[in-house]
């Protein structure tokens, strides 16, 4: 092995210019080169005890993938960090890696641990950028199935794990969206969401089918998961979105909301992108008449927009006070099932 590279501070991450970044949601942090990677990747000691293994919940072989980082066999290293860990380009940019495997590092007793989150980040994105037109071998079926509900990461990691072994997944989404958490509770700038569509087209690709505006418990149950659609497991991974609230006075007010749900209107339901009833920041010039008007409720500014049309005329935003979504069996085949936020995330309480 080669005389590592003692310097006791991280390589730095490139970052978007403040002054640019003030003026856009784009990812701040930008990622390191082949270069800075190598740098980076020359401070790991390679200890044989492997602190850092320890510290990360899914026992990524952090010394190992490092060492392929340091050989610049990028390929390599993804393999080995794919071999436990399926969202590698997610949890490089947003697993609290400060608190976990890079706490743990024996480099961070003299100086800043080694960036195993950069370089991990640094794998994903090199993976993806030279592997653009992969298409994953489809494993060999194994004739079982399995449900999955809920697309957050804990859904895309398990659908991911079966449907190497030849299960056959299908993902039930209440959003219109899949990703969960990733796609309407981290921001963008943060985590773009075309990275977390990579890895649920790259599951598309492995053969698991996932189904958007399927509210587990209101469009089917799941007993009918079992009984009706023959599935022989299910997954349950609905997040926990349920808010709860503090009793103080104006927490039911028009306007006042969980903090799940704002995240959630605004991320999910964005009206000028096509999917359309979201809390939608509008000038009271633009509350016209007719068609407009007859859709908005709200005050002021802010504006809900609970039931319009979306593409087709698919998306049918929740009801504000409860009201069963559940749609007829014919409009379930028809339009992919009426919307309702989840359970956990009906806006009930705030808006009155
Ligand atoms: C604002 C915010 C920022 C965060 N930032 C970070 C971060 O930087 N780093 C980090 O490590 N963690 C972060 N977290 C935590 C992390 O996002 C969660 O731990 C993670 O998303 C949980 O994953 P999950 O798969 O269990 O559930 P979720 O991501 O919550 O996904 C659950 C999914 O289930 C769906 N669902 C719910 N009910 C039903 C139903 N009945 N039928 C069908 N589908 C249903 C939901 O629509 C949702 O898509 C953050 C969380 C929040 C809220
Ligand atoms: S603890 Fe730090 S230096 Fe040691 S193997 Fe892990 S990453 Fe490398």
């Amino acid at each position: 092995m080669a005389k590592p590279n003692m310097t006791p501070v991280k390589t730095p991450m490139p970052n978007q210019d403040p002054a640019v970044r003030a003026h856009n949601f784009e990812e701040v942090a930008l990622g390191y080169t082949e270069e800075m990677a190598h740098e980076e990747a020359t401070r790991c000691l390679n200890c044989k005890h492997r602190p850092c293994v320890s510290g990360c919940p899914v026992n990524v072989r952090i010394p190992d993938f490092i060492a392929k980082v340091a050989e610049g066999d990028y390929e390599g290293a993804y393999q080995v960090i794919t071999s436990t860990n399926a969202l590698p380009a997610i949890s490089g940019r947003v697993c609290p890696q400060e608190s976990q495997c890079e706490s743990k590092c024996v480099r961070g007793i003299k100086g800043e641990p080694v960036g195993i989150g950069r370089l991990e980040r640094f794998v994903a994105d090199w993976h993806r950028i030279h592997n653009a037109d992969e298409k994953p071998a489809k494993p060999q079926p194994n004739g079982h199935k399995v449900a999955v509900v809920g697309s957050g990461p804990s859904s895309l990691t398990c659908a991911s794990d079966l449907a190497k072994q030849g299960y056959q997944v299908t993902i039930f989404e209440a959003f219109h969206t899949a990703g969960g958490v990733l796609v309407y509770g981290i921001p963008e700038f943060r985590l773009p969401k075309a990275i977390v569509q990579g890895e649920v087209d790259k599951l598309k690709a492995l053969g698991v089918e996932v189904m958007t505006n399927m509210v587990i418990g209101k469009v089917l149950s799941i007993d009918e998961l079992f009984e009706d659609m023959g599935f022989e497991a299910v997954f349950i991974g609905t997040g926990a979105g349920l808010p709860r609230f503090m009793g103080i006075p104006g927490e039911g007010y028009a306007g006042v909301c969980s903090a799940n749900e704002y995240l959630t209107r605004t991320n999910l339901y964005q009206p000028d992108e096509g999917i359309s009833g979201g809390l939608r920041h509008t000038h009271p010039q633009e509350q016209g008449s007719g068609r407009r008007r007859r859709r908005q409720r709200g005050h002021g500014r802010l504006s809900l927009r609970p039931e319009t049309g979306c593409g087709q005329g698919l998306h049918r935003l929740p009801p504000l006070h409860g009201g069963d979504a559940r749609p007829e069996r014919g409009d379930r085949a028809r339009s992919g099932g009426g919307h309702r936020l989840p359970p956990a995330l009906q806006p009930g309480r705030g808006h009155r």
